[in-house]
C-alpha cells in the first residue's frame, strides 16, 4: 500500500535530494519518508564512493551484491515514476554538482556509523549548511543509536548482556514507515550506467551467487516473512548446525539496508503479541538478541573508531603474531587438513557467506592454532563476505581472538575436530563443501588423518595428494598459544 502523507504546516520545498547509502529500500526509510512529507520533488541519488580508505574498500562479494541491490532499488523507484541517479566520486563534489544542476534546497539521508563515513557526513553537513541547503539526517539502520543507550555510570557498554537489557527497556515500538507517495523531479539529469561501474571483479562467480542470493528489498521482506513464519520456532535448536537452514540469512540484506532492524523487530513483536507458547517466545527472544549483537557491534564501533584495527584489550598489542604467509593462504583456500575449517573457508569463497558457528571455528583456528593476526582474517572476510560489515566483522574477530569487548576468553580455544563432531555430526556440511572427502565413513570425516589406510583407500582419499595433511598439531598449537597468552599478562 502506498500512503500519501503531507504534514500540515510544513512548507513545500522545491526539490530534495535523497542520498541513498546503506538504506537501499523504499519502506521504513525515514529520509525518503520525511523528504516526501514536505511535498518537494524528490531526486534519488546513489554515489559510488571509491575513495573509502585503504583496506576497507568494499570487496568483490559486496560489490556484486551492491550491483543487484541498486538495480532492484532503481526498478522499485521507477515503478513510482522516479529515476535513481547514479554518480561516482567524492560525495561532497557529487552533491555539489547535483545540487547545482537541480537547484535543490535540501539533502536528506540516513545515518551510518563507520568512522570514515561519519567524517564525510559531517563535512557534507558543514559545507551545505553554510550555503543554506537544508541537510537532514535520520536513524534508520539501528534500533537504538549509540548515543541513545549508555550505562548509568556513564561511558559506554563493554559487556553485551547489560547492553541488551538496557536496550530492551528503551526500545520504543514504532510502526514501520510505509512507502511514501513521491513527486518525481521533472527534468532529466545525467546518470552513470551501473554496468560501467565494474562491480563484478570475479566474473566466474555469477552462477553460484545467483543460485544462493537475490538482493533487493522485495526479497529481503520475503526472507523475513518465511523465516518468521516457518523457522523462528526452531532457531535456538538449528542455529548452530551449519548444514541446517536454521538461520535467517538476512545479514547482507541488513547490511545494505534492504530491510531495517525495526521491520525485523516489529515482525517478531507480531508473533509475540499472538501469545505463543513458552518455547516459541524464547525462540523469538533469542533471535532478537542476535539483532542485539549487531546493535552492540555498532555501539562499540561508534565509541571506539579504531575497533577494526586495534585490540580492545590493549595488552594484545604486544602479542607476537606469526607472519606465516603460506599458512594464511592455505587457510584462505580451505586447505588446512581440518575438514570443518576447510568446508567453512570454501563455503565463503563459493557463496560469499559462512555459517556463524563455522565463522567462530575458522577464526579461532587462524588466531589460536596458526597464531596469525586476527586482522588478516578480518580483511579476508571483509573482502569475500556478501554481508561484510565493518562493525560486525571487527567485533566478531576481536571476540574470537579474545582481545575484544566481552570476548571469549583467550584460553577458550575451539578444537575444530570436536566442534565438527558436535555441530556437523554426520559430516553433511563437510561433504557438501569438501567433496573429496564425501566417501569417507562419518567416523573419520572430522579428522581424516586418523583414518586407517584401508578406509582412506576405499574412499579414494590420498592424504597429501587429494586432501592435505593437517597443517598443525592441535595440541601443540594450543599449548603454544596458551604460553604466549600467559606471557602477556
Ligand atoms: C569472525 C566473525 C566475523 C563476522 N563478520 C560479520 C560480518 O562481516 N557481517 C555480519 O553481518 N556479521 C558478521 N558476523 C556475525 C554473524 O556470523 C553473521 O551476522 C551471521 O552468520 C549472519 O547470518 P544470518 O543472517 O543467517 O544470522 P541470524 O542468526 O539469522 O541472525 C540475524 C541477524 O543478527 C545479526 N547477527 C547475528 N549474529 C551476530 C553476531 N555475532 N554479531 C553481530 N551481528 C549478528 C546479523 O545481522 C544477522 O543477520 C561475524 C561473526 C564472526 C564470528
Amino acid at each position: 500500500m502506498i500512503w500519501v502523507i503531507h504534514k500540515p504546516g510544513v512548507t513545500a520545498m522545491n526539490r530534495i535530494i535523497v542520498w541513498f547509502r546503506q538504506d537501499l529500500r523504499l519502506s521504513d526509510n525515514p529520509a525518503l519518508f520525511e523528504a516526501a512529507r514536505t511535498g518537494a520533488e524528490i531526486i534519488p541519488l546513489y554515489i559510488l564512493d571509491d575513495l573509502t580508505p585503504g583496506i576497507w574498500k568494499p570487496g568483490g562479494a559486496s560489490k556484486r551484491w551492491l550491483y543487484f541491490s541498486l538495480q532492484s532499488l532503481s526498478e522499485d523507484l521507477s515503478s513510482l515514476g522516479l529515476s535513481l541517479i547514479l554518480r561516482k566520486g567524492d560525495p561532497l563534489d557529487i552533491l555539489k554538482e547535483v545540487v547545482k544542476e537541480t537547484k535543490s534546497s535540501g539533502i536528506y539521508w540516513n545515518r551510518r556509523y563507520e568512522p570514515f563515513h561519519i567524517e564525510k557526513d559531517v563535512a557534507v553537513n558543514r559545507e551545505f549548511s553554510k550555503i543554506g541547503i537544508e541537510c537532514k539526517n535520520f536513524k534508520a539502520s539501528l534500533l537504538l543509536e549509540p548515543h541513545e543507550v549508555s550505562p548509568k555510570s556513564g561511558g559506554y557498554f563493554k559487556v553485551f548482556t547489560p547492553f541488551w537489557n538496557s536496550c530492551l527497556k528503551s526500545i520504543e515500538t514504532e510502526k514501520d514507515l510505509p512507502v511514501p507517495s513521491l513527486i518525481p523531479y521533472k527534468k532529466t539529469i545525467a546518470s552513470e550506467d551501473l554496468s560501467d561501474w565494474k562491480l563484478f571483479p570475479r566474473p566466474d562467480w555469477g552462477a553460484e551467487f545467483d543460485k544462493n542470493w537475490t538482493p533487493g528489498e522485495k526479497h529481503a521482506k520475503k526472507r523475513l516473512q518465511t523465516f518468521s513464519e516457518k523457522c523462528i520456532e526452531e532457531y535456538p535448536y538449528h542455529r548452530d548446525f551449519p548444514y541446517e537452514s536454521g538461520t535467517s540469512l538476512l545479514s547482507p540484506h541488513l547490511h545494505f539496508g534492504e530491510i531495517s532492524p525495526r521491520q525485523i523487530w516489529n515482525a517478531v513483536q507480531k508473533i509475540l503479541a499472538s501469545h505463543p507458547g513458552p518455547e516459541k517466545k524464547q525462540a523469538c527472544e533469542k533471535y532478537l538478541s542476535e539483532i542485539g549483537w549487531r546493535e552492540f557491534a555498532h555501539h562499540l564501533l561508534y565509541r571506539i573508531p579504531g575497533l577494526p584495527t586495534k585490540p580492545f584489550k590493549q595488552n594484545f598489542e604486544a602479542f607476537p603474531w606469526s607472519d606465516n604467509k603460506d599458512f594464511l593462504v592455505l587457510w584462505q583456500k580451505g586447505k588446512t587438513g581440518y575438514p570443518i575449517v576447510d568446508a567453512g573457508m570454501r563455503q565463503l569463497w563459493r557463496i560469499g557467506w559462512m555459517h556463524n558457528r563455522v565463522r567462530m571455528i575458522v577464526a579461532s583456528f587462524l588466531t589460536k592454532h596458526l597464531l596469525i593476526h586476527w586482522i588478516e582474517g578480518e580483511k579476508w572476510f571483509y573482502d569475500t563476505l556478501v554481508d561484510a560489515d565493518l562493525a560486525n566483522n571487527a567485533a566478531g574477530w576481536q571476540w574470537v581472538a579474545g582481545c575484544g569487548a566481552d570476548a571469549a576468553p583467550y584460553f577458550r580455544i575451539f578444537n575444530p575436530i570436536l566442534q565438527s563432531a558436535k555441530f556437523d555430526p554426520e559430516g553433511k556440511y563437510i561433504k557438501k563443501w569438501v567433496p573429496e572427502l564425501a566417501n569417507l565413513p562419518t567416523k573419520y570425516i572430522h579428522n581424516p588423518a586418523e583414518a586407517p589406510e584401508e578406509e582412506l583407500r576405499k574412499a579414494g582419499v590420498v592424504l597429501g595428494v587429494t586432501y592435505p595433511f593437517p597443517l598443525v598439531d592441535l595440541a601443540e598449537g594450543r599449548k603454544k598459544a596458551l604460553e604466549l597468552y600467559s606471557a602477556l599478562n
